[in-house]
């Protein structure tokens, strides 16, 4: 299919076509680690798994389709995904980062990454004139996270790329909790855009998967180059569950941003709730860029209980039913985390707090449920 598609055609259809060998309308999982060949190199464009599958040639053409890019490359995880953008990069070279990121991302850099020669410059991108201040001739790459995890910040894409090209800086967007339903980074001026589709694009809590979508084709080969020498990719069956997701990522998401209003609109008008954090609100401070950049407002959001400690905070937490107590995010399931303790115990106590990730905030991932259970729900735990 050459015609553009329109997104919600594209999430069941791009890059797909019914499987040549029996007319698959699903492309099967190609459980196999090699190809055979007919002659030493004389194959059919497979020849071992690492390097190409097409189960996971069919995921990689829906990635690039549903983020309107070029080129698709799935990874083993999220962060796999991020160490193939890393290693685009040499010794010397300097990063500017979001500074409220992904516990597991902010590991990456600070404790592999530095350790290589990398610099990290972790900068509150709210502000755009902090990302400009930060940039020097080593700067390399700009990476940004939005909205923020679990701040729910919302930073300008746009505005950002234009520094990156004032500058010719490589600007890598992950967009993890936005999913490509709710922003295309790509189209918004993004050299990449990563994703843990563990999250909103498997969407059922049943796979860890990575990836990375690029329009430029020397970016793209020098990407594919090293996701086939470090090696960190996705098996045929995880990429086939995800592929198998992504075909109802946008109906999912529709109900995720509905439950996510509604449960947002509940917590606000608490009396025991002292702050939410969602980019819905006109009270929220980059709601307006929000709503330039955003189909709508997503599932996720955070919040802190009236005069709760560490302590109310988990207690809270705890007696929750319908609400599961876990990492991750995206799920059709809700979930409830303590970022302090779960997703963020990695970065130390006093940089944590820094970003307003106290020891009593509590994030949500809505899922699809109805939202009254959930509702409700909140309303036995909070008391
Ligand atoms: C989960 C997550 C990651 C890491 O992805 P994995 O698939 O767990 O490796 C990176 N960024 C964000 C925003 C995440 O939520």
């Amino acid at each position: 299919m050459n015609k553009k598609l329109r997104f919600n055609t594209a999430t069941i259809h791009g890059g797909q076509s019914p499987d040549p060998a029996y007319g698959a309308v699903m492309p099967p999982i190609y459980q196999t680690s090699t190809y055979a060949q007919i002659t030493p190199g004389g194959h059919k464009g497979f020849e071992y798994s690492r390097t190409h599958n097409p189960t996971r040639q069919a995921l990689e053409k829906s990635l690039a389709s549903i983020e309107d890019g070029q080129h698709g490359l799935a990874f083993a995880s999220g962060l796999a995904a991020m160490d193939a953008v890393m290693k685009l990069l040499s010794p010397g070279d300097e990063i500017i980062s979001t500074n409220d990121l992904y516990g597991g991302s902010y590991r990456l850099f600070t404790k592999i990454f530095e350790g290589f020669g990398l610099k990290f410059h972790f900068v509150a991108m709210n502000n755009l004139d902090h990302v400009e201040a930060a940039i020097n001739s080593n700067t390399k790459l700009i990476w940004v996270e939005t909205p923020t995890n679990p701040m729910m910040n919302i930073v300008d894409i746009k505005g950002i790329s234009q520094i990156a090209k004032k500058h010719k800086l490589l600007l890598a967007v992950d967009n993890t909790f936005a999913s490509p339903y709710l922003q295309q980074p790509l189209n918004l001026g993004a050299d990449i855009v990563m994703h843990s589709a563990t999250k909103y694009l498997a969407g059922h809590s049943d796979v860890v998967l990575g990836s990375l979508v690029v329009n430029d084709q020397k970016l793209a080969n020098r990407l594919s180059f090293i996701q086939n020498a470090s090696g960190a990719v996705p098996g045929p069956m995880d990429s086939f569950l995800t592929l198998r997701g992504i075909k109802t990522l946008h109906v999912r998401l529709q109900r995720h941003c509905e439950n996510g209003k509604a449960v947002a609109h509940y917590l606000a008008a608490h009396p025991k709730v002292e702050m939410v954090y969602w980019p819905g609100f006109d009270s929220h401070p980059n709601h307006e860029v929000a709503k330039k950049q955003m189909r709508d407002f997503g599932g996720m959001l955070s919040f802190i209980p009236k005069g709760a400690d560490h302590a109310a905070a988990i207690k809270i937490i705890e007696n929750l039913k319908v609400f599961t107590l876990a990492e991750s995010l995206g799920g059709v399931e809700s979930l409830a985390g303590h970022p302090a303790s779960m997703t963020h115990a990695s970065i130390p106590k006093e940089e944590r707090e820094k970003s307003g990730v106290v020891d009593s905030l509590i994030r949500l991932s809505v899922g699809i449920e109805d939202a009254q259970d959930l509702i409700d729900d909140l309303e036995q735990a909070i008391g």
